[in-house]
């Protein structure tokens, strides 16, 4: 049994038991953690303030049998603004989601982490358009995560792409006219979209507030990168699947 404390934002809540929560903490060195908040959901407990969705704060973490249970919290910042406003808390519930979907136990990753903690502050703020937090809250993710498709050439030949541009989320980037017939499922990509979607990628934070931003190429652009971030998703899943079935040999089978 050992106790540490971690700096960490609530990614995701469920009821678990009585009066206590399953927390999704998400942490800069240590990533996701999963741990139990017991008692948490009772009128006068400690923890109740700290424990709240999308909260960033300081956990007392104890570890016993391979389980974690949060003993103490303390919230540093409840985002008291965004959580006040209806879309945009959905859009900070999405980008928790995304994270928590795209990350596993045990695998740090702090420029995520700032990443994450960098977009909820603007959706607290306000003054960017919180759909462009989520845009470019996608396009980073993929970024840090090596996913980072080809947008100035063609992701087949390598020529630089003009006139009738496609996107293919299996190639992982844009293809010209001609390479397009080689991918049934390439989508054309408006020349708005295709500039939002490059300035996304290529933008540093802090100044996102100075991208133009149309919200017409705003859901050009979220219609790509969904279907681009579940392609990624997908195959990530699968190999975490394989990846499981060779640690842990399924149940039934006789080891010799
Ligand atoms: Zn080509």
């Amino acid at each position: 049994m050992r106790t540490f404390t971690v700096e960490a934002v609530v990614i995701r809540t469920s009821k678990y038991g009585e009066g206590d929560l399953l927390l999704h903490l998400y942490a800069p060195d240590r990533g996701k953690i999963e741990a139990i908040a017991w008692g948490c959901r009772k009128p006068n407990s400690t923890k109740r303030g700290g424990v709240q969705l999308l909260n960033y704060g300081l956990f007392l973490i104890r570890e016993s049998k391979g389980y974690y249970h949060v003993e103490q919290c303390e919230a540093k910042e409840s985002y008291s603004h965004l959580k006040g406003d209806l879309p945009r808390l959905l859009y900070a519930t999405y980008i928790a989601e995304l994270l928590d979907q795209w990350t596993e136990p045990g695998y740090g990753q702090p420029a995520l982490f700032q990443l994450f903690l960098y977009c909820l502050g603007l959706l607290e703020k306000g003054e960017v358009p919180p759909s462009l937090v989520a845009r470019f809250f996608e396009a980073k993710l993929m970024k840090i995560e090596g996913y980072q498709p080809m947008l100035e050439r063609c992701a087949s030949c390598g020529r630089p792409v003009k006139g009738e541009v496609y996107f293919s989320p299996v190639l992982g980037g844009v293809l010209d006219g001609e390479c397009r017939r080689g991918d049934a499922q390439a989508r054309p990509i408006s020349p708005a979209a295709l500039r939002l979607l490059r300035l996304l990628f290529r933008t540093e934070p802090g100044r996102l507030g100075r991208v133009p931003y149309s919200p017409a190429a705003g859901e050009e652009v979220k219609e790509i990168m969904e279907e681009y971030i579940g392609q990624r998703l997908e195959r990530r899943i699968k190999s975490r699947r394989v990846l499981a079935l060779v640690e842990k040999p399924p149940r039934g089978r006789k080891e010799r």
